[in-house]
């Protein structure tokens, strides 16, 4: 029996493992796909505080988990595949497995919609990446391809543009989904350009993107551009559907909080799956640190422990 299992280990979760065990709480990380979770995608990161060198996102990774397992976090590298939190203690699932805890954290991220195309996989993280603001700078003086129309693909492409030295809104209908205010804004900037009615049907490059190969809808026509960056921005799914009838969410499967807590007593949530706005590593270790010390308070409050 644990007192809080966490499931999830990118920088929400590995921070709700370290405050929690360091709190003298028995923890268990029940990892997922991935240790670091999105920033392991991330090659450089350099907009975490106190590393102004900057660092990759596996080293930052690894950094988080050895600083949990210090205060005796354990951790499962698995992933859990079914719930049950209709009474406690809430079990888990990982296979056939069965994990009990008196309290859980919920830290199991978003995932990026991707494209489908070729190359897309194997350029992830070599060019192919999903957040400007992690990686704009290394895009300095390069030709870089956003994918998508609604705000976050306007206002990637307006944070590129500081840096890049083109931007090329890549998207399939004849016009944005995005907000006038972040319209207005790229259409004033002389860098970013805009291919309407246009798909993306493969990405380029060996080691590294290199070009892109775009197909026009109205004309079939198909043309290759170079590019040394494609930003995905056609929206996230957040990581949920295990929690359906358990947890409240929306029909697209994104919970309802409360800050970093649900209705269900002793069920709390951090990273990107309770932060719509920011979704940044440093905010996501703040909401890890937060779920872990409710799930010590909320624990003190129980009869038995
Ligand atoms: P979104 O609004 O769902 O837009 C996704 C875009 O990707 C759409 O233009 C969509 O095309 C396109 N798309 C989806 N699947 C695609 C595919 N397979 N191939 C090509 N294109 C595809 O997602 P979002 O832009 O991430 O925004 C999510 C939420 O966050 C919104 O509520 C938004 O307002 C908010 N947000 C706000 C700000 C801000 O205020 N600064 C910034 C970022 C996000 P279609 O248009 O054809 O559907």
């Amino acid at each position: 029996m644990y007192d809080v299992i966490i499931l999830g280990a990118g920088p929400s979760g590995l921070t709700a493992a370290m405050y929690a065990a360091r709190g003298k709480l028995k923890t268990l990380v029940v990892i997922g796909p991935m240790v670091g979770g999105q920033i392991a995608l991330t090659y450089q990161v350099d907009n975490y505080p106190g590393f102004p060198e900057g660092l990759t996102g596996p080293e930052l990774s690894d950094r988080f988990k050895t600083h949990a397992e210090k205060f005796g976090a354990e951790f499962l590298d698995a992933e859990a595949t079914r719930v049950d939190f209709t009474s406690t203690p809430y079990k888990i699932w990982v296979g056939e497995k069965l994990l009990e805890a008196k309290s859980i954290i919920v830290a199991m991220g978003m995932t990026h919609r991707k494209l489908g195309v070729p190359g897309e996989d194997h350029l992830f993280g070599r060019g192919v990446f999903v957040c400007a603001t992690c990686d704009a700078i290394l895009y300095e003086d390069k030709k870089v391809v956003v994918v998508g129309g609604g705000d976050s693909a306007v206002q990637e492409a307006i944070d590129l543009a500081k840096f890049a030295s083109e931007v090329t809104i890549v998207h399939r209908r004849d016009e944005l989904r995005a907000c006038r205010c972040l319209t207005d804004k790229a259409m004033s900037e002389p860098k970013i350009k805009f291919l309407y009615s246009t798909v993306v049907d493969e990405i380029i490059g060996e080691k590294r993107v290199q070009q892109v190969r775009l197909r026009n809808l109205k004309t079939e026509a198909t043309s290759v551009i170079d590019a040394e960056g494609v930003l995905l921005a056609i929206g996230w799914n957040p990581n949920t559907i295990m929690f359906k009838g358990y947890l409240d969410m929306n029909e697209s499967g994104n919970l309802e909080t409360f800050g970093v807590k649900t209705r269900k007593p002793g069920v709390y949530v951090a990273g990107d799956l309770m932060d719509m706005d920011y979704r940044q590593v440093v905010t996501s270790c703040g909401s890890g640190c937060a779920a872990a010390l409710e799930a010590m308070h909320w624990l003190e409050t129980q009869p038995v422990r």
